[in-house]
């Protein structure tokens, strides 16, 4: 069989929706939509609650491709199946407040391998580019943080040995800066070392102009984690 591309249906939606995929160069667009069959063919998509469409498919795949999309042959070792919830959803777990309403989810123990998804915050993350919020690509940069064995907010796969003490200084100030509301990330980015990452990476591909603006010293590390320096 021979790869002849991605259905054109599925290209217009991608130029469409996703941001990411518009600004790329013809070349990178082609690599990109590679990378989206790729991810489709390596990992399982299922519906909790309700039949997932090609268009839910093709914004998770979106979301696992974007923060990884200058690393040629990435693969999760930590994922085989995203589950999707059509809405919010709550499980039980002693780490999570009992009714909590959740957008996204990975993790350790019975969430080894899985991702759960809300198909209405996927589709919201993607609507809204400038917003800064991504729960899909928040949730893979989880679980790039994690396939060193630690969701430390330290994605030591991705950054170089001698990076590794002056980033843990680095989100240490930024965390700060957040908590004290002197910060152009998202609150929830005060959190912990963990969300601080998912959330600054979330923030980089979403919005590098003012991140670079207000943040110059993070965003000289995100480039430098994602390989676009
Ligand atoms: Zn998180």
């Amino acid at each position: 069989m021979i790869y002849t591309g991605m259905p054109e249906n599925w290209r217009r939606f991608l130029k469409h929706k996703v941001a990411f995929y518009q600004n790329l160069s013809p070349d990178e667009q082609i690599y990109f939509e590679k990378r989206i069959i790729e991810f489709l063919f390596d990992y399982r998509i299922k519906g909790i609650d309700y039949k997932p469409t090609d268009e839910d498919k093709l914004l998770v795949a979106a979301g696992a491709v974007i923060p990884v999309f200058r690393f040629n042959d990435w693969y999760y070792p930590n994922l085989k199946t995203v589950y999707l919830f059509a809405d919010q959803f709550s499980i039980n777990h002693p780490l999570i407040k009992k009714g909590t309403q959740l957008n996204g989810l990975v993790g350790a123990g019975k969430m080894k391998g899985k991702m759960y998804l809300s198909v209405k915050a996927l589709h919201n993350s993607f609507d809204n580019e400038r917003d800064k919020k991504n729960t899909a690509v928040h949730e893979f940069l989880h679980l790039i943080d994690m396939e060193d064995g630690r969701g430390d907010g330290v994605p030591e796969t991705l950054l170089q040995r001698p990076y590794v003490i002056p980033w843990q200084n680095l989100i240490k100030t930024e965390i700060e800066r957040i908590c004290a509301g002197k910060s152009a990330l998202n609150d929830y980015a005060c959190t912990n070392a963990t969300e601080f990452f998912a959330e600054a990476g979330v923030h980089f591909f979403e919005n590098p102009v003012e991140l670079k603006q207000h943040h110059p010293e993070l965003y000289a590390m995100l480039q430098k984690i994602f390989k676009y320096k």
